[in-house]
This record gives C-alpha cells, structure tokens and sequence, in this order.
C-alpha cells in the first residue's frame, strides 16, 4: 500500500492530509492520483460512494492550478448544492496551507449577485451546480475560458437528474484542450455516452464493484398511508429483531425527528446529518460500529461516509429525490458476501417510482404486507427462545438460585415457559392488540374529522398560486411540521382543505388566528361537515362539485379486516364500488 507521499503530493497537501487525519490513500485515491498528477489527460473513473473520489480530483487539482493567478482554472460540476457545498468544504481543507486559495460554491437557491461578487475576487476553482452555473454564464457572471481542467462528478446522478443539456452548454464555452476527469458510481449508457462526446481516449479506472444493484440484496416495497410511515418503519423494526440497518431520510429534520421518537419509544436508534458536528458524527458512526446502534438513521449526503460491512437492511423510510441515488442506499447492505435487504416504505403517490428503480437497478421489487401485531409478537417469542436456547448460564446467578427456586417452587417446566414467554408477549401485545392493519390504510377515505385526525378549511388555492405538493410544502414550513403531518391537501380554485394529526390542532388554529400572506388575512377554520362519508367526499365547502385533481383520496379500498389470530391473513386489496373505505376496521 502506497503512502500519500509516494503518490507525489507536494508538501503543503501532506500536511493537509496529516491534519485531517487522513492515513493511508483509499484505492480509488492511489489509482486515480498518480495519473492525473503526471499527466494530461481525461479520464473516467468509477468507484462506489464513500470511498473517497472528492481527494482523489481534489488534490491533483490543487497541485496543478496556479495559485498566484486569480484566473478560473478548474470547474467541478456536481449534481447538488449540499455536495456543492461538501466538495468546497472538503477543497478547502485539503487547501488550507495554499495562501491565496479561493473556492467559489455555485448553486441555485441562494443570491445570484453573491455569488457573483464572489467569483468577481478570483477564484481559481468553481464548485457548481449545472442548472445555476449555465445561468450565470449565459449572464456573463462567469468566464470558464481559461479552464484547464473540469470534473464531472457524481456524473450518473447529474445525467439522472437531467443536467445533460446544462453540461453540454457549459461546456461549450470551455477550451477545447482542457482535461476533463469524470467520476461515478456507476456506469449506465448515459454516462458512457457523455464520456464518449466530451472525452478523448480516457483513462479508465474501475475500482472494486461499483455500486449496481448487487445480487445479495433482496428489494421490498411496504404500501402505507403516508401518515403510517413511523409506524410501518416501527413494525418493520419489530418484526427484525436482530436489525442492524441504515434508514434513510430525505432530509436532515425528518431524520433527526425519525431518529429522535424511535429513541424515545426505546429502540437504539442515533441520528447522522450534517448539521451535527464531526465529533458528533464520529461518535455515532463509533457507536453504530460497535452495534450498539441497532438503527442509524441518516441522511444520503451523511450516509456517503459510512462504512460498516454487516449491515442487514437498509430501510428507505422516504425514496429520494433523484431515484438513482437509490443504488447508493441499496448498497449499504449486501457487502462483503452477505446477503441484505433493502426496504422501501412507499405511499401510493411515489408507487411509480419502484418502477423507475426497477428499471435502473434492473432487478424487481416483491410487495410485502406490512406484518401485523400478531406476527410480530410470533417472532418476538421465536426470537426469545432461540436467544434463552443459546445463552451461556452466568454463574454469577448460582448464589441466588435457591431463593429463586424457592420462589417458583411448584411450577412444572411447562408452567414455567408459558410464564417466561407472557412477559415477552404481554409486553408487545399490549401495543399492538388495538394497532390497526397499516396495509388497509391505502386508499382509506375517511378525509373528514376522525378520532385523530382534523380536517381544516383554508382561504387559499390554486388562485394564489397553490397545488396540493406547494400547500402542503407551505403548511408543514409555518407550522414546524414533518413531511407527512399535513396530509390529504386538496387544492380548489379560491380554498382548500388539509388534515392533522388532532394533536397539531391547537398549533394549527394558534399560528392562523391571525395570520396575513401578502397582506391579506389567511382564515382557517376547521371543516365542519367534512366528517367521514360514504364515498369518501370531502364534503365541507367544495358544495358537492365533485373532486378537483388534487384528490387523492378519490378511489376506495376495504381490505376487509384481518383478525388478530395466529396466523395472519393475506389480504387483497379490493375495490368497492360505493367506498366503505372509511369504516376503518380496527382489531382485536
Ligand atoms: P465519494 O465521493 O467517493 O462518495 P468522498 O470523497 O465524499 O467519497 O469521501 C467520503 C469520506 O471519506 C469523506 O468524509 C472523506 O473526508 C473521507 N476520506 C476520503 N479519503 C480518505 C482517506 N484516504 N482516509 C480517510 N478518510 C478519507
Ligand atoms: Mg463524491
């Protein structure tokens, strides 16, 4: 194994290095550096997420610019403004013993003139998000003439994105002769064909199995309401009792909230994102490689840095964004020869997207019912005595066993197990005898006032500029509330309607007691008449017009209950004609 030294990085990157800590080059590192450090050339190189590519551009890149010019030397283009802002952070440590070093982060969604008046200073390298960088080179903001050297990254995420047309724009105003260097994780024909028309006679450099869908993962898809998320994500977690998994959240609130209540309902559970500190998340990852974290809930940008091999599920409490970065989740289990699982929580909005993933993972989903309570405590009391059948006898009991015979003293074997095992399934029972079948939720159109939700009436829609998606969006940002709080918004022309949790109802009513957007007063009041009905309308102020688009509610399921008894029934979800969906059936 080569040392950073021997890859032929000048002092002040060394020193670098040793200051992050950074002890020995990762493969793709000890490939990729060499090359691009001797020559010029373009290259291509592929390696799984998390294994460090940002170093392995990032440190010939350095080397290579002329630090005195103010000049724009290298772009790295990259499909996000959190990994924008990762690789800037990251050049800037590798970089911070280079006096004059100025790295320029480039992405949408934050003031154009800053970020102008920035590149207006010098900066010799450009970390930019394709649509925002286009933008501001056709307004003249940017000059990448003078580039000599450009890094694709993440290319299969950006292609997937639909960033090919901004790539090819970009690059059109770049010299012919600069070096281009493409970095992936994987390899689909779009990413072969941008190699092919931007590239001359690349390097190629493959290290270990990039990450496609590996043949030691097995996919799931779980069907909920998404309101049921947590819960499904709870049974899912029960029904496994020897987890040891990575859930992944699409964003960093929703990762600490998810994170935050599977603590409090005692599973051990931890957090990682990137509002923590790096001493926070060492700490995490230190504690999830000794297991005793049994779930990791995490971020995709966080989870790049995790490197545990035995991990058994990965569970995709919401699907990302963009459907590729799938494949970088999927790959977290399944590693080292294992086999793995990777589940996916879905509603029925995002069901077409399982077909996407299908499609880029090339492999197919099994729809799996969510497991009911009473499977659940079967596979905690098998759990249970398979871990009394291989527990080593602590000695240290011995002294006690007199007592403690004395106390049980009468009891046949049998009468014994029976009791042993009740205080297991006593424990799980109480929780889950009055739990309903989350599977029937789908479809369920009881979108009026329930036992524990509340249907509201708002004074805005699609007039002001409102869908279902931007209400929802507007509403669980003024209220402080998750992703899947505010449910069941259907957009009218001048109003609309959305539900809550009866717990959010004070909130709700509290922030729109007097609440203006743009000067006008914002009313809400809660739908009197939207109770649950038959045919699952809406009722409330929509005066019997018929649905607009936004319902989505529109279509009725009674999957018909399943009784709590020993062996569950596998339900087909049925449609009724007249939508009876609403009578919820509940066990016990
Ligand atoms: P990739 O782009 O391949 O997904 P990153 O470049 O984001 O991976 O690196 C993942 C993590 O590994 C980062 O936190 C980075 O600081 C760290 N890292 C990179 N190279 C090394 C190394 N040689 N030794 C230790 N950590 C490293
Ligand atoms: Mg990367």
């Amino acid at each position: 194994m080569a040392t950073f030294k021997e890859l032929g990085l000048e002092d002040n990157l060394l020193q670098a290095i040793t200051d992050m800590g950074f002890e020995t080059p990762s493969d793709v590192q000890e490939k990729t550096i060499p090359i691009l450090l001797e020559r010029e050339t373009d290259i291509v190189s592929l390696a799984q997420t998390g294994t460090g590519k940002t170093a392995a551009f990032g440190f010939p890149m350095l080397q290579k610019i002329q630090i005195e010019s103010r000049t724009t030397q290298g772009l790295i283009l990259s499909p996000t403004r959190e990994l924008c802002l990762q690789i800037t952070k990251e050049l800037e440590s590798y970089g911070k013993h280079k006096k004059g070093l100025n790295v320029v982060a480039i992405y949408g969604g934050a003031s154009i003139t800053d970020q102008a008046r920035q590149i207006k200073k010098g900066a010799q390298i450009i970390v930019a998000t394709p649509g925002r960088m286009k933008d501001m080179i056709g307004r003249g903001m940017i000059d990448i003439s003078k580039i000599e050297y450009c890094v694709l990254d993440e290319a299969d995420e950006m292609l997937n994105m639909g960033f090919y047309e901004d790539i090819t724009e970009i690059l059109s105003h770049s010299p012919k002769d600069k070096s281009t260097w493409l970095f992936s994780a994987t390899m689909p024909k779009d990413v072969a064909k941008i190699a092919k028309k931007f590239m001359h006679s690349p390097v190629e450099i493959t290290v270990g199995s990039r990450n496609v869908g590996t043949e030691n993962v097995s996919h799931e898809y779980y069907l909920v309401n998404a309101r049921d998320r947590y819960l499904a994500l709870k049974r899912l977690a029960d029904a496994n009792p020897d987890i040891f998994s990575v859930v992944f959240c699409r964003t960093k609130r929703d990762t600490q909230k998810v994170a935050e209540k599977l603590i409090e309902d005692g599973y051990n559970a931890a957090a990682i994102h990137g509002d923590l500190s790096q001493n926070q998340r060492d700490l995490v990852m230190k504690s999830f490689r000794t297991r005793q974290i049994q779930m990791l809930v995490a971020t995709d940008v966080a989870a790049r840095g995790i490197d545990v091999d035995d991990i058994t599920h990965v569970i995709n409490y919401q699907l990302p964004d963009e459907i590729e970065t799938y494949t970088h989740r999927s790959g977290r289990t399944g590693r080292a020869g294992k086999s793995g699982v990777s589940m996916v929580i879905v509603s029925k909005s995002e069901l077409r997207k399982i077909k996407s993933i299908e499609k880029i993972i090339q492999r197919s989903f099994t729809k799996k019912e969510v497991p009911s309570g009473m499977e659940i405590c079967e596979t905690q009391l098998f759990h249970l005595a398979n871990s009394i059948k291989n527990t080593e006898v602590n000695h240290e009991i011995d002294p006690y066993l007199p007592n403690i015979n004395e106390v049980l003293e009468g009891f046949s074997k049998e009468e014994l197990i029976k009791k042993v095992f009740s205080v297991e399934f006593t424990r799980f029972y109480n929780y889950y005898k009055n739990e309903k079948d989350l599977n029937s939720a789908v479809g369920d159109t009881s979108v009026g006032n329930s036992e524990d939700s509340v249907r509201y009436f708002i004074n805005i829609g699609g007039r002001d500029d409102f869908n279902w998606m931007s209400l929802k969006d507007f509403l669980k940002d003024l209220l402080n509330l998750g992703q899947d709080d505010v449910f069941r918004v259907d957009v009218k022309d001048s109003f609309s309607f959305f539900n809550t949790d009866k717990k959010h109802q004070d909130l709700v009513m509290n922030i729109f007691n007097d609440f203006k957007l743009d000067g006008r007063n914002i009313s809400v009041e809660i739908s009197k008449d939207g109770r649950k009905k038959g045919g699952g309308r809406s009722g409330g102020r929509s005066g019997g017009k018929g649905r607009g688009k936004g319902n989505r509610g529109g279509k009725s399921f009674d999957g018909g209950g399943s009784k709590f008894k020993g062996k569950s029934r596998r339900r087909s979800e049925r449609p009724s004609g007249k939508g009876t969906g609403g009578k919820r059936r509940r066990r016990n």
